[in-house]
């Protein structure tokens, strides 16, 4: 993968600009890794839709090639896919907490619970353990063991009184939780080798008998393309609340993580990757949709070559303010960058003392912007570049040519004059901009 997706940044590097064959092109690469990472196809084809719409509309980044580009579109796509509501485990109002573990056997569940054990432990709780794995023979003294590791209390059906009913099991765990005061109790249950019913049937029981806060589906990542059938069955036998990848320590590129929550909607909260019990940690989607891409290195890249890009934009407008050499591109840049970083209103929120600014300013509303906006863009590079050309005819058409009036046109190269030389004497007053002195 990493060498024909290689091959094919390279194509898009060496051209300019980013057309739609270009985006065709790198779609089908990200199509390939994300089959490859073993995400079902389904939810490959939607997935790729959805990149291909958001790279049509992109405007062209200046910091970025057009290949790194749309990488980066990928990215922040399936990191908002993977991670759009990331949360935190859901705690009962009146204590005990009931997180019931349901996935199947082999999946990490057992493991799962002393995992959580521990970590719930950490957090000042008092978990307690609840065998309601009754199918193996072996499987409560699994729960028991990692329970002791983990230093908590495992309650478990006594031995020598037949199979016993997990149903019951799961009652009287409740009660003994509610009685010793544990505020946290994980009901770990039994799996098959695929999915069955009467499996389902007993998960069901059992969710009914304790009525979870939490359902965590148990899903092996290196389960691959079965992902989607397992996910649906749990979620249609017995529903889940919240998703647990296991296996992560495995060479599995994660693939499973996208397609369950793609197909499931429920996010994914736990990520646990080895067998002892502090490989265990919460859920990271950047962590996830870099090993989902497979391209760790040309993340960094793409970050490095912005955060070089924005430094040199910077550097560079400080030295034109204090020059007095601004032109009306610059303000569009500055204002655009200003914008990425939301709403104007909520930039003015997080400044300190900026109370009685806000009134003043609340008319630079995102409408004003918009209109500043649109003029600016009606003129010609020309005219951006020295303002003092723009006279009356020019004026005229700017002005139907961005829909708005003649006046405004006015306003804004008037104001823009203003503001260049005030900059200009503040920032020789500051002495940004290289100390270049007070030339206005
Ligand atoms: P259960 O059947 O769902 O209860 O699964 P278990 O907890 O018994 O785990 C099945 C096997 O997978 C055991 O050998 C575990 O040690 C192993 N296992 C569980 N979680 C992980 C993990 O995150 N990484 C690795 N490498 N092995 C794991
Ligand atoms: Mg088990």
């Amino acid at each position: 993968l990493s060498d024909r997706l290689t091959a094919a940044l390279q194509t898009l590097t060496r051209k300019g600009r980013l057309s739609d064959a270009d985006i065709d092109a790198t779609a089908r690469e990200i199509r390939i890794a994300l089959l490859e990472a073993d995400v079902a196809l389904g939810v490959v084809k939607t997935f790729i839709a959805r990149i291909k719409e958001r790279a049509k509309g992109a405007e062209v980044s200046q910091a970025l090639n057009p290949a790194q580009q749309v990488i980066k579109i990928v990215n922040e796509e399936l990191v908002a896919i993977l991670g759009g509501e990331t949360r935190r485990l859901n705690l009962a109002k009146t204590p005990p907490t009931v997180i019931m573990l349901a996935g199947l056997q082999g999946a990490g569940k057992t493991t799962l619970a002393g995992k959580l054990a521990l970590w719930l432990k950490k957090q000042g709780h008092a978990p307690m353990l609840v065998a309601c794995d009754l199918q193996r023979p072996n499987a409560v003294t699994q729960l028991q063991v990692v329970g002791e590791r983990a230093g908590v209390v495992t309650f478990a059906p006594e031995p020598g009184n037949g199979v016993g009913d997990p149903v019951d099991v799961a009652r009287r765990a409740i009660a003994e939780a509610k009685h010793a005061q544990h505020d946290v109790v994980v009901v770990d249950t039994a799996g098959r080798l695929g999915v069955d019913e009467e499996l389902m049937k007993q998960a069901a029981d059992i969710r009914d008998a304790v009525d979870p806060d939490e359902v965590l589906f148990v899903v092996d990542a290196m389960i691959g393309q079965d992902a989607v059938t397992t996910a649906e069955a749990f979620r249609d036998g017995v529903g889940f609340t919240g998703v647990v990848l296991t296996k992560l320590d495995g060479d599995a590129r994660g693939g499973a993580a996208l397609s369950v929550r793609e197909i499931t909607g429920q996010p994914i909260l736990f990520a646990s990757n080895g067998e002892k019990l502090e490989d265990f940690d919460t859920f990271h989607p950047d962590r996830m949709a870099s090993r989902i891409l497979g391209m760790g290195d040309v993340l960094t890249l793409i970050e490095q070559a912005e955060q070089a890009f924005d430094q040199k934009q910077a550097e560079k407008a400080a030295e034109k303010l204090s020059s007095g050499q601004l032109t009306l591109e610059d303000f569009l840049e500055q204002m655009l960058a200003v914008r990425k970083m939301g709403p104007i209103g909520n930039l003015l929120g997080m400044l300190p003392g900026a109370g009685q600014m806000k009134d003043q300013l609340a008319q630079v509303d995102d409408k004003h912007l918009d209109k500043l906006q649109a003029i600016i863009r009606g003129m010609t590079p020309a005219e951006r570049d020295d303002p003092k050309i723009i006279n009356g005819s020019r004026r005229l058409r700017i002005a139907n040519g961005s829909g708005v009036t003649v006046r405004e046109v006015n306003d804004l190269v008037n104001r823009f004059f203003e503001a260049r030389k005030m900059m200009a004497q503040m920032a020789g007053r500051f002495g940004f901009g290289g100390g270049g002195g007070s030339k206005s």
